[in-house]
């Protein structure tokens, strides 16, 4: 059994205590009946995991946990041998005792777009829904959230998230293998991320009114999404596949994403980033040995999908409440 409790102790003492009403239920039924069929084994490999001080921890310019003189060589392999168990590795990059985790995705390129735009974080309690591995959870807190949660289902982000914690145990970031569904409506972060999630989602408006609904007044959003060019009117609703990802809904233009957060109430949503992925921010490493971005374009022309519609162009956007 996962223990919670040092969550939920963090939670009866601060300001988002109302989450204690449902959330230990959610993860008590989550427990006993929906664990993936590997989590056990994910559960094992973290476990395994040797116990290290480390002796250095960067979180402003990356994500660095410890010197390699911090353990032997032996330590090393073995930490080596476990998180190669955690496989694929999307969201990163992460050291571990100089141990790199080359990720497919380069979290960092997008947190550097969108960082220099946001009100600082010193202090505040932030939320990133579909955090991933929790690479911005590390960031966010590097960069002075005091209290910082990700929620994200997926099983084996949160067991890889268990495993770049184990040796950073900072009690003040958590991420919870919950759905944005399940969150009830707290209405007390000071900021709220949702990157790389507004696509996947079936109801993109509903979505943004339940990031809205976790957001104190005055509270800032930061959404991050594939857009498309067009006015207000424009959304893409590709086919059975976008860039060969099947669970693809909705990309708006920037113009139609800012039209419906105004709509929701948000006030003075501005896009602050437009990008291009490249194929230096996804691709297949020796820690994700999958298809990546470059398989996903069509092969002589980039600025198309493999489908024929335009490539992967994200935009950040920010607004109030
Ligand atoms: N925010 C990270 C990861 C994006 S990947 C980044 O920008 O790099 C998209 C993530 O959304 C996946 O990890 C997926 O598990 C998560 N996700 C999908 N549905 C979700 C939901 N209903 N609530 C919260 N997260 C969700």
């Amino acid at each position: 059994m996962l223990d919670f409790t040092p969550f939920y102790a963090k939670l009866a003492t601060n300001k988002l205590h109302d989450w204690l009403q449902t959330l230990p239920a959610q993860l008590a039924q989550w427990q006993n009946h929906a664990l993936h069929g590997d989590f056990k084994q994910w559960q094992k490999v973290v476990s395994h995991l040797p116990a290290t001080t480390i002796s250095t921890l960067e979180l402003s310019n990356a994500v660095q946990f410890g010197a390699p003189a911090d353990i032997s060589a032996g330590e090393a392999e073995r930490i080596r041998y476990l998180l190669q168990q955690l496989k694929p590795w999307r969201k990163g990059p992460f050291s571990i005792h100089g141990i790199d985790i080359d990720t497919e995705w380069r979290s960092d390129f997008k947190w550097d777009r969108v960082l220099p735009h946001i009100s600082p974080l010193q202090g505040r309690y932030v939320l990133d829904v579909g955090c991933g591995s929790g690479y911005h959870l590390w960031r966010m807190r590097g960069a002075g959230a005091s209290f910082v949660v990700g929620i994200d289902p997926s099983q084996l982000f949160y067991s890889q998230f268990q495993a770049i914690k184990h040796f950073n145990p900072d009690p003040e970031v958590h991420l919870i293998p919950i759905g944005i569904d399940d969150m009830p409506p707290l209405a007390q972060f000071d900021t709220v991320f949702s990157m790389g999630v507004l696509y996947h989602r079936r109801s993109p408006v509903d979505f943004l009114h339940q990031l809205k609904q976790q957001l104190r007044p005055g509270g800032e959003l930061i959404l991050e999404t594939l857009v498309v060019a067009g006015d207000e009117n424009t959304v893409l609703v590709p086919g059975e596949r976008y860039a060969k990802m099947r669970n693809v809904w909705f990309l708006p233009s920037t113009l139609a994403l800012c039209h419906w957060l105004r709509r929701l109430g948000f006030k003075n949503p501005k896009v602050v980033d437009l990008n291009t992925t490249t194929l230096e921010e996804q691709r297949a490493t020796p820690w994700m040995e999958n298809e990546s971005l470059i398989d996903f374009l069509d092969l002589t022309d980039h600025s198309k999908t493999i489908e024929g519609y335009p490539a992967p162009q994200r935009a950040v956007i920010i607004a109030t409440v």
